[in-house]
């Protein structure tokens, strides 16, 4: 089946009493176990709605089996520690999402785990890896500056090293690309964004290309918690059904604004890994279908973001992305603002670059309102 059709129909539970198409919300919370396979309780991410879900995310993914996560950073923070114990090593990008990267700032030396930050390049991975490093975790492309890691090359240093590959594909989504194919090991998400596509879920979920590793995950998921309810289990499935039918629309959007802001004089750059010049763009187009939604762009001087932002009607400034509606942020004061302004500038974060989530509207009304932004 071809991504489209898998959206709608993966992992769909027949209901055979009525004969109804959507799965039911199977509310229980408590499961008879005589004659049955495997004990089922929700905190052991089985029962079915969470099933469902997982079937069509692991058709989505090419994976064999995943956990769903009540949180993006339920299912990154459990995917690391099932691999990464006392004594071991994690390489990490240090473009990773904030919360990741604070996740290991914050606690692995608590838990005795050591870590090193490398740039978005497969040598510079390659080069960190020592004795004891058990994970690699990447992202491609990145935040906010829409960096492309090249996945294949990543996937084939660990591999010759036995070491497990983690890869946050909530920007590329599975509709633009599959790294499982390319041999990473782990695809975590943050559920949030795309696949819960209209800002109101909040979940995660960590897939994999082994049962062995799946395993992993769920035994430690389940000492930790942190798994979904029934109802909201119900609402990722059907929001799973449009996922590449929004993905599309966000793509093509987001090519026609990257270009359109290209040609705009109050634009100093673009990044954006779908235009000819960036780059990543040869890497990004061997190892995506499309080039997402996520945009980022640098206001030339005398444009005040916080003006440009008040004056935009249509794109809402707001943190989160992926959703069907546009919306729009500077990095410096919203997903970086932690970094001292001398760690923003390492980074290549300054106070002018906005992040774009584009969303579904027509491309004509977002280029509209990013005029007005620009006060014209
Ligand atoms: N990964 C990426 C790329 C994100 O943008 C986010 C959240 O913004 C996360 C992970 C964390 O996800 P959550 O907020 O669902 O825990």
């Amino acid at each position: 089946m071809r991504k489209e059709t898998q959206c709608v129909h993966s992992g769909t539970h027949n209901d055979e009493s009525t004969g109804g198409v959507n799965t039911p919300i199977y509310t229980s919370t408590a499961f008879e176990y005589v004659d049955r396979d495997a004990l089922q309780y929700p905190r052991y991410f089985n029962t079915p709605n969470q099933n469902s879900v997982v079937a069509k995310l692991c058709a989505l993914e090419s994976a064999v089996d995943g956990v769903l996560f009540s949180s993006g950073m339920a299912a990154i923070s459990t995917s690391i520690l099932a691999f990464a114990a006392k004594g071991d090593h994690v390489v990490l990008l240090d473009s990773l999402y904030g919360g990741t990267h604070a996740l290991a700032t914050s606690v692995f030396d608590r838990w005795g785990i050591e870590y090193s930050f490398v740039a978005t390049e497969a040598d510079a991975v390659a080069a960190a890896i020592r004795p004891n490093t058990k994970v690699i975790v990447i992202e491609s492309p990145t935040n906010p500056l829409l960096e492309v890691l090249d996945i294949r090359a990543v996937a084939d240093i660990a591999g010759l090293h036995g070491i497990k590959t983690i890869i946050d594909n909530t920007f590329a989504t599975p509709i633009n690309q599959t790294p499982l194919v390319m041999g990473i090991n782990i695809v975590v998400h943050s559920g949030t964004k795309y696949i819960g596509g209209h800002s109101d879920i909040c979940c995660g979920a960590a897939l994999a290309g082994s049962v062995e590793d799946a395993s992993k995950i769920r035994a430690l998921a389940g000492h930790l918690g942190g798994s979904l309810n029934a109802t909201t289990c119900y609402l990722i499935e059907r929001s799973l059904k449009t996922l590449s039918l929004r993905v599309e629309r966000q793509s093509a959007n987001a090519m026609h604004l990257a270009t359109w802001l290209g040609e705009q004089a109050g634009v100093d750059r673009v990044n954006y890994p779908g235009l000819a010049d960036a780059p990543g763009h040869a890497i990004a187009a061997g190892q995506m279908q499309a080039f997402g939604g996520m945009l980022s762009f640098e206001l030339a001087a005398g444009i005040a973001p916080r003006e440009f932002l008040a004056r935009l009607e249509i794109i809402c400034p707001a943190l989160s992305l992926g959703g069907v509606e546009s919306t729009i942020c500077a990095s410096a004061e919203t997903s970086h603002a932690k970094l001292s302004p001398e760690e923003r500038e390492r980074v290549g974060i300054r106070d002018s670059l906005l992040r774009l989530s584009v969303g579904i509207e027509h491309f004509q009304d977002l280029a509209r309102d990013l005029q007005r932004g620009f006060g014209n």
